[in-house]
C-alpha cells in the first residue's frame, strides 16, 4: 500500500481521513506502519461477534442494508471471503489507541494479477467495530465489501475458536492458508487429475490392471510444494531463461518473422484429462507454430554438447540429431505437440557451455 496514501487525498478526503486517525488516537495513518509491527496471530483479535459485523455496516454509510444484511451470504463481500480473496489478517495494536487495528489485502476478483485492495479496521476491545477505510472508497461511504469481507474473515475465525487458542499455530495456519495466493495455486489446481508431461511417461509404463500406488497418488494430488532448494531444480529454472533468450536470438537469424511467448497450462480440447505446460511456445511464417522444451541437465551443466550425447542417459541418439523414441523426454514432447495441436517441436538443450536446439517433427 502506497506510503504516501495520506498525501494524495484531496482536502476533504483528508478532513474525514484524520477525523477517523483522531476517533482512534492514532497520530499516524495505519498505511504508514512499519512492516515489521504487523503480527499474524489470530489470538489478538478482539471479540468480534456477527452483530458487530451487522451495526457497523448497516449504520455506516455505504452499500450495506438491513434487506441486504439479511440474505449477508449472497453479498459480494461475504462470496469474497468464502472463496480466499481476503489475504492473510495483520493486527497491531499501536501503544496510545485503546483499538486494535486489522488489515488485509482483499483481491478484487480471481483475476490474480489485479492489485489487492487495502482495507483497514480499528476493534475497540469488546469487539465492536470504531472506525474502518478502505483505499477504493469513494464520497462519503464508509463501508465497502472489502472492509465487510474482513470483517466476515474476522467474524469467522472468532466463531471457530481460533481467537481464544493458547497454541497459536492452528490459528495462525488458518489465517494464512484461506487465502488464494498466486497463480500457481490455479496452475496446480487444474493439474489435480490430469495426465501432465512430468506424468505421461509413467503412466503408459504403467500395469493398466494394476497401475502403481504411487502414481495415483502423484496423478489425484500433485505436488505444490515448491522445489527450488532442490539444486537439479534451481539450476533448471534459473537456466531455463537464459537457454530461451539465446534460443530465441539465435531462431530470429534463421526464420522470417520468428515470434515467440508463454505457454501457460493448456488442457486438451478432445482429451481434458490431459494438460499442459509447454516451457514456451513460437511461431514463424517459414514454419509455422511450435512448441519449445527446454532442458538443463544438472549432471551435464559443465558439459559440452559432445559429452552430453554421449552419456547413455541424454536424450539424444548417438549420432547428435534424434531424439531417442525412448527416452522420458520424447513422451512429453509429444504430449506437448498433441496438447498444442502442432508437429513441430524445438527442443533446447543447455549447459553452461552450450546452447543446442533440436527440431522435431511427427507428421
Ligand atoms: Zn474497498
Ligand atoms: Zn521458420
Amino acid at each position: 500500500m502506497a506510503y504516501n496514501y495520506f498525501d494524495k487525498l484531496d482536502s476533504v478526503a483528508q478532513g474525514r481521513y484524520s477525523t477517523k486517525l483522531v476517533l482512534i488516537n492514532s497520530d499516524e495513518c495505519p498505511y504508514k506502519f512499519p512492516a515489521g509491527v504487523w503480527k499474524n496471530n489470530p489470538s489478538c483479535w478482539p471479540d468480534l461477534q456477527f452483530g458487530d459485523v451487522y451495526s457497523y455496516l448497516i449504520d455506516s454509510p455505504g452499500i450495506f442494508t438491513r434487506a441486504s444484511m439479511k440474505s449477508y451470504k449472497s453479498l459480494d463481500a461475504h462470496n469474497y471471503f468464502q472463496s480466499g480473496w481476503v489475504q492473510t489478517v495483520y493486527s497491531y495494536k499501536p501503544a496510545t489507541s485503546a483499538y486494535t487495528i486489522l488489515k488485509a489485502d482483499v483481491r478484487p476478483s480471481q483475476r490474480l494479477n489485479e492489485e489487492p485492495h487495502h482495507p483497514w479496521v480499528a476493534l475497540s476491545g469488546d469487539g465492536s467495530v470504531a472506525v474502518a477505510h478502505c483505499n477504493c472508497m469513494a464520497g462519503l461511504a464508509e463501508s465497502c465489501s472489502h472492509i465487510a469481507a474482513l470483517l466476515f474473515k474476522v467474524e469467522a475465525a472468532v466463531r471457530l475458536g481460533y481467537t481464544t487458542k493458547l497454541c497459536t499455530e492452528l490459528p495462525c495456519k488458518w489465517n494464512a492458508d484461506f487465502v488464494k495466493k498466486s497463480s500457481s495455486l490455479t496452475w496446480h489446481e487444474q493439474r489435480i487429475g490430469r495426465i501432465t508431461s512430468s506424468v505421461v511417461y509413467s503412466v503408459l509404463h504403467t500395469d493398466f490392471n494394476n497401475p502403481a500406488p504411487s502414481l495415483l497418488k502423484t496423478l489425484c494430488n500433485p505436488s505444490s510444494k515448491s522445489l527450488d532448494h532442490v539444486p537439479a531444480i534451481h539450476w533448471g529454472k534459473e537456466n531455463e531463461k537464459v537457454a530461451l533468450h539465446q534460443y530465441s536470438a539465435t531462431m530470429k537469424t534463421q526464420h522470417q518473422h520468428f515470434n515467440m511467448s508463454s505457454a501457460g497450462f493448456l488442457i486438451s480440447k478432445e482429451t481434458p484429462f490431459i494438460g499442459a505446460s509447454a516451457d514456451s511456445v513460437a511461431s514463424c511464417s517459414c514454419h509455422g507454430n511450435r512448441v519449445i522444451e527446454v532442458k538443463c541437465p544438472f549432471s551435464h551443466k559443465e558439459s559440452t554438447l559432445q559429452e552430453y550425447v554421449k552419456d547413455p542417459s541424454s536424450c539424444i541418439v548417438a549420432n547428435g540429431r534424434e531424439v531417442k523414441t525412448t527416452h522420458k523426454y520424447y513422451y512429453q514432447i509429444q504430449l506437448h505437440m498433441y496438447v498444442h495441436d502442432v508437429n513441430l517441436c524445438d527442443l533446447v538443450i543447455y549447459t553452461s557451455k552450450v546452447t543446442a536446439i533440436f527440431l522435431y517433427f511427427t507428421q
